[in-house]
């Protein structure tokens, strides 16, 4: 089965395919040559997602899935959350981000913190969301080059490693994104026919 994932972020691509198998064919953005920037300006990221992948399904006609991600910090009150991407600023650098986040955490003692994913799914005239969360704590300082974004200061709960020192298995098999894409895939197999 083909589905679009509204996104063009190799890794997110990478960790998708990993996930979903040979049973689905994802294709990317620019493989239906959409190579504009989507916008995703609520407060929200169910209505980030939802956002996104009504885009796809308007401008270009393909049934789409779309995900939002935020890191929750709980002694920031959730920041960075919906604004994880452009923390530091619109240029969406990841460096900046974890450096801004390592130091707003400084001297901080409760390091609790949360990734929550919400992806959409537009499919068929319908509109359908899934949630994955996976609980951690902020590291005082990056470990790990592997992954994307906050994955070197991010531990998850009952790990020694940083996301950034795990294979890309291994953090699937827990990940926030991992879980939703877990529960899209079983929605997936119950809904779809010859699947
Ligand atoms: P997006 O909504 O997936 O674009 O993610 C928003 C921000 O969170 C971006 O800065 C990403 O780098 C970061 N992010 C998303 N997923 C992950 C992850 O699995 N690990 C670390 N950072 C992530």
């Amino acid at each position: 089965m083909k589905l679009v994932f509204a996104t063009n972020n190799r890794h997110k691509l990478e960790e998708i395919r990993d996930i979903l198998g040979d049973r689905f064919e994802i294709v990317s953005l620019s493989q239906i040559g959409c190579h504009e920037d989507i916008p995703e300006d609520h407060e929200t990221l169910q209505e980030n997602a939802l956002q996104k992948a009504r885009f796809v399904k308007e401008r270009y006609g393909y049934d789409c899935f779309a995900d939002d991600t935020g890191l929750e910090i709980e002694v920031l009150e959730n920041r960075p959350g919906v604004y994880s991407a452009r923390y530091a600023g619109p240029a969406k650098c990841s460096e900046d981000n974890v450096r801004k986040v390592l130091k707003e955490m400084e001297g901080k003692t409760n390091r609790k913190a949360q990734f929550r994913t919400v992806i959409a799914l537009v499919m068929n005239g319908k509109e359908y969301c899934f949630e994955g969360k996976v609980l951690g704590e902020i590291l005082t300082e990056q470990q790990g080059t592997a992954g994307f974004g906050y994955d070197p200061i991010f531990r998850p709960s009952g790990f020694t490693e940083s996301f950034a020192q795990m294979e890309m298995k291994q953090k699937n098999g827990i990940s926030h994104r991992g879980r939703a894409v877990e529960k899209l895939t079983e929605f997936l197999n119950k809904t779809v026919k010859d699947f």
